[in-house]
């Protein structure tokens, strides 16, 4: 025999009960008898939960509430029976609500609702469902029979969640099986009664129990947990996209879950079943097909140590701490004593190994409660200030990894906590249950969605890793930068199993955020339809999506977005910036950035901020980190300045050439920047920085071939035509050079800890001489490297180059 229970998505219409009805079918074929335990239709219980205690409130609104109810359930008849049989089923069904509605009255008119009353008006909901299923069953063929379960299941009167008698229980259902013979029995679950007739309930989400408890006493062979989704899953899919069903799992193993919050089952409901040893399968009504979970005594102990990771929210940390508590016996009796009497369940506990304090994970909803049976049972020992009075913090969750086999893999637990600490999630209390079946954490409720999803990334996910981006500045190289990654997305899930989604964009006008990952086709119109930009408003989003693996991109040449690194660096979000303004500003910036990265674990790169894409900050630090010493370092930085010397000739005035290289974008908006050394100036200084040097601006030595003119002008304007005015100067630069057979080139220099720029003429023999285009060259005399320099060369300028380098930071972070 079988039994199986459909949820209430699965009962929730027409269309789903269909469904049902067919799975149902399907299955009769093969087994002379199934029990099908259902649920109230999908939101109902909340409904008459909601209209009970409106109408408890006085507030008219239950009647609103009452009228939906009624509404649903004739629409289902409608839909379900045929007309010449409708109305004897709609005229019982108007019976029941009818005696609902007087419940309901009744409550508005004394105000006032008791748990008993309550427990009364939510069995309606099951009760009213199973009808009329079993109505549809008969209307399609099928020799089904509706049972009241609060005949066959008796408990205590603990109403809300009542206790099941199980002795008195059993025989009753063995009892009635014994008396039918309708291949198909129907019962409504989540419902019992007590010994003196009163309606109970068995709590919420108690219909799977009901099930259980039929199973059980029947000696059924199979369990089948019918719902919305296909089986347990390694985390609940509503919160984790890349989770996905276990397909064999222990009873323990479910049981952890669902106690940490698996609600796919309802905690209680392995209980029954796990002393026979029957299996619980755990299926979808809305793909009969597909394979679920099955629940057994064994699992498959082959399969992944970690089965899954849940978490409860709403929880609150209860502390009680004090030198009175240390070395005395009993303390925790007392306090689960007058926890336990209140009925307040304990989901977590903690002690320090000094027996200094003691960690108590309660539901928020039994706070008030629980603090005042904790002060009251230990009021001496707070008079005579030996115990501090009970602390609380609230605003909390409880995230459990959970597995049978942990216990055999070494270093499980530090895995799960450096998960948590690299995504900047602060754990405020742990515990680790002795039979190592579940490690679980007290975290803010905030974190909860990244923490479950760090860690299902970290177990799950075949080491893959998804990167969420935040990109201000989407000008030439941001344009690009977003291009590369629609071209590559498919070569980097495949080949470095890292999935990227930009979850912001902006540019200095408008900003657009997504937090399931902007679709990029039409991001040009997209982000004209954005809100306004701002760099504080774009801040806030980013830390408020608390998303993992968090990287915030600078594809500007602004000093305000630049000031907002440390917020991001501080928030456990990487930075990756093109942007020089930042690592070439003061030193103690530049330190207090990297010590931020180093503190908060939140990578901080920026490779563009010299050469382009080449490689040669990421080659200074490996040659430090592998304890190389830098002496000197000889390099052109400026892809602009090289372009300009290596066009500019006596057919063509300085004046032109760099007026074709701005409006060709290898110049920095402002080409004084450029011209003027600076911008080399802070190539220099941050290899300096990187090579050891405490380093500042003003310690290099600039010696401009610019004329004082050109140096004073304000605008880009002036500067461009000061150029034009003085063309005599720079034709002479130029004919000096020639006449030596030299190329003038601009040349950034360090050496003996001492920074220099400045326009060279280069000899034919020197290497910097054949440096064509827009390309960068850089020498690194180290003591490895002594006499033959290291010698990085390449495109160093350009938004191409510049966005696959970003692109290669970005992936840094994705492989590390
Ligand atoms: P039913 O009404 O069928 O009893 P429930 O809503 O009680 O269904 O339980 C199914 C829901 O449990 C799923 O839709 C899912 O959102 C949630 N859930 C939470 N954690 C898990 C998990 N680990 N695996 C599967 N579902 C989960
Ligand atoms: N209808 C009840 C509830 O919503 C029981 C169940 O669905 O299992 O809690
Ligand atoms: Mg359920």
């Amino acid at each position: 025999m079988k039994i199986l229970k459909f949820g209430g998505t699965s009962v929730a219409h027409a269309e789903n009960i269909l469904k049902v009805v067919a799975i149902l079918k399907n299955q009769i074929q093969n087994e002379p008898r199934l029990i099908v335990v259902v649920s109230a239709m999908g939101g109902i219980t909340d409904l008459l939960l909601t209209a009970a205690e409106n109408a408890a409130d006085k507030k008219q609104e239950y009647k609103a509430l009452f009228e939906t109810i009624e509404f649903r359930h004739f629409e289902v008849i409608r839909e379900l029976i045929p007309i010449v049989a409708q109305s004897a089923i709609i005229s019982h069904t108007k019976r029941t609500l009818n005696h609902l509605e007087t419940l309901l009255d009744g409550c508005f008119l004394l105000g006032e609702l008791s748990k008993r009353t309550k427990d009364g008006i939510i069995s309606f909901g099951e009760l009213l469902s199973s009808y009329i299923i079993t109505e549809a069953l008969k209307v399609q063929g099928l020799k089904a029979i509706l049972q009241d379960s609060r005949e066959l299941i008796q408990t205590n009167d603990h109403f809300g969640k009542a206790m099941v008698d199980f002795e008195v229980s059993n025989i009753l259902i063995k009892k009635y099986l014994a008396t039918v013979d309708n291949p198909l029995v129907v019962v409504p679950g989540f419902i019992a009664r007590t010994q003196d007739g009163h309606t109970t309930t068995l709590g919420r989400g108690g219909s799977d129990y009901t099930a259980a408890i039929l199973a059980a006493a029947l000696q059924a062979d199979l369990l089948e947990i019918w719902t919305d989704v296909s089986g347990m899953y390694t985390a609940n899919p509503k919160l984790v996209k890349h989770a996905y069903p276990i397909t064999d799992i222990t009873y323990q193993e479910a049981m952890e879950l669902s106690h940490f919050g698996a609600k796919v089952l309802y905690p209680p409901t392995i209980q029954p079943v796990f002393n026979s040893k029957i299996p619980i399968a755990i299926k979808n009504t809305f793909a009969p097909l597909a394979t679920g979970t099955l629940i057994t005594e064994y699992g498959n102990p082959k399969s992944n140590p970690i089965k899954g990771i849940t978490h409860i929210d709403k929880i609150t940390l209860l502390t009680i701490e004090g030198s009175g508590i240390i070395g005395v016996s009993g303390t925790s009796k007392r306090i689960f004593e007058a926890l336990g009497n209140k009925n307040i369940s304990v989901i977590f506990i903690t002690q320090a190994s000094s027996e200094y304090s003691i960690c108590i994970g309660i539901s928020d909803a039994d706070t008030t409660e629980a603090k005042k049976a904790l002060d009251t049972v230990f009021a001496f020992e707070i008079s005579q200030f030996k115990i501090i009075p009970c602390a609380i913090e609230s605003g909390l969750s409880i995230i459990a990894v959970v597995g049978e086999n942990m216990k055999n893999y070494q270093g499980l637990s530090g895995s799960v906590f450096s998960t948590l600490g690299r995504n900047n999630i602060n754990v405020r209390a742990i515990a680790q249950g002795a039979s190592e079946r579940n490690i679980s954490a007290v975290i803010q409720s905030s974190d909860t969605k990244k923490a479950i999803n760090s860690l299902h990334e970290k177990f799950f996910e075949e080491d893959s890793r998804q990167l969420n981006l935040f990109v201000m500045g989407v000008g030439n190289v941001g344009e690009r930068f977003i291009a590369q990654i629609m071209q590559q997305k498919h070569y980097l899930k495949a080949h470095h199993k890292i999935t990227i989604r930009i979850i912001a964009l902006s540019n200095s006008r408008k900003m657009i955020f997504d937090e399931d990952g902007i679709l990029l086709k039409n991001w040009q119109a997209d982000i004209e339809n954005g809100i306004p930009s701002n760099i504080h408003i774009f801040q806030q989003k980013v830390k408020a999506a608390n998303f993992r693996n968090s990287i915030f991109i600078d594809n500007t040449a602004s000093s305000a977005v630049a000031e907002g690194y440390s917020y991001y660096l501080e928030n456990s979000i990487a930075v990756v910036t093109c942007n020089k303004i930042a690592c070439s500003s003061s030193f103690d910036k530049y330190r207090q950035l990297k010590d931020l990265s180093r503190k908060f674990n939140a990578p901080f790169l920026y490779e563009t901020n010299v050469g382009a894409g080449l490689p040669i900050i990421d080659t200074v630090k490996n040659l430090m980190a592998s304890g190389d010493k830098i002496h000197t370092i000889q390099a052109v930085l400026s892809g602009s300045l090289n372009f300009i010397f290596n066009n500019f000739n006596t057919e063509n005035s300085f004046y032109d050439i760099v007026q074709q290289a701005q409006a060709e974008g290898y110049t920095e908006p402002d080409p004084k920047i450029d011209l003027s050394g600076i911008d080399v100036m802070r190539k220099i200084l941050i290899l300096a920085r990187e090579s050891g040097l405490a380093m500042e601006m003003e310690a290099i030595e600039n010696i401009s071939f610019l004329p004082e003119s050109s140096l004073s002008t304000d605008t880009v304007a002036d500067f461009l035509s000061s150029l034009a005015t003085n063309s005599h100067h720079f034709e002479s630069l130029l004919l000096k050079a020639n006449e030596k057979n030299c190329r003038l080139k601009y040349v950034a220099q360090l050496k003996n800890g001492k920074a220099s720029v400045s326009l060279q003429q280069i000899p034919k023999d020197h290497p910097f001489y054949a440096v064509e285009g827009k390309d960068n060259i850089v020498l690194l005399f180290t003591e490895r490297y002594n006499e033959q320099p290291l010698l990085i060369k390449g495109a160093g300028a350009g938004a191409a180059v510049t966005a696959s380098g970003i692109f290669a930071d970005v992936i840094r972070i994705g492989n590390n």
